[in-house]
């Protein structure tokens, strides 16, 4: 079993980079992403928001001699735009007055030291999967939270995930929680495990990490 806890000063990085997850389900993707780089297989996310996240896939990537990929548009969410609950302020291109969370994106890695592990991939995420044929040995779901998002996200990447390999999706939530978190996870989680094609491996918090053991996603 790979040694399943990140370095500290990226650890350090991870609890001062702008983002959304919590320590606890961090650390289990990061134990996630060191099982799949045994594959030997790239790691991909979809959502890298401001590389918070990213840092840990980044660094597990590391330990194995993979590539970490990153999956985002960069114009947020629906609820990260102005005026809505999840809005931050500090990531609106000042020129065109809207999100780009790019540029914070690339000094998260730099300052991590963790540029040369990731490969960004700017732009929509169904469009690019549909240009994606390699496999993956995890793919990691955390972008936009509506239906027709998280569904296609699933449908576009799963397919992608070599046998053995993780799919790990982040916000799921079987109770509702506020109308931005919704529950377009918790049913993509379903959706997962009734397709007979993944078994769970384990859950923490709204994090949840399943094996790719058959066909037919
Ligand atoms: N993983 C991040 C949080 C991601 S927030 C962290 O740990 O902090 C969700 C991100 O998904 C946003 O940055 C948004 O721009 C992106 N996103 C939403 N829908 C998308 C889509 N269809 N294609 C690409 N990116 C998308
Ligand atoms: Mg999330």
């Amino acid at each position: 079993m790979a040694a399943s806890t990140p370095a500290p000063e990226i650890l350090a990085a991870f609890e001062a980079a702008k983002g959304f997850m919590p320590v606890d389900e961090g650390l289990a993707l990061y134990a996630a992403a060191r099982t799949a780089g045994l594959l030997g297989l790239p790691l991909l996310e979809i959502g890298t928001y401001c590389g918070r996240s990213t840092l840990l896939l980044a660094d597990a990537a590391r330990a194995s001699g993979v590539t970490a990929l990153t999956v985002d548009h960069h114009r947020g969410s629906e609820e990260q735009q102005p005026g809505w609950d999840y809005h931050d302020p500090g990531t609106v291109d000042p020129e065109l007055g809207v999100m780009d969370t790019l540029p914070e994106f690339r000094r998260t890695l730099h300052r991590a030291g963790l540029e040369d592990r990731v490969v960004a991939l700017v732009g929509r995420s169904p469009v690019i999967a549909r240009l994606w044929t390699a496999p993956l040995g995890l793919v990691f779901v955390d972008g936009g939270h509506t239906d027709e998002h998280a569904n296609a996200d699933y449908e576009g990447w799963a397919p992608r995930i070599a046998d053995g390999g993780l799919l790990v999706l982040h916000d799921v939530f079987p109770d509702p929680v506020d109308e931005f978190t919704g529950q377009a996870p918790h049913r993509v989680h379903l959706r997962a495990l009734a397709s007979g094609a993944f078994t769970q491996v384990s859950a923490t918090g709204s994090l949840r990490v399943l094996r790719r053991t058959g066909p037919g996603v």
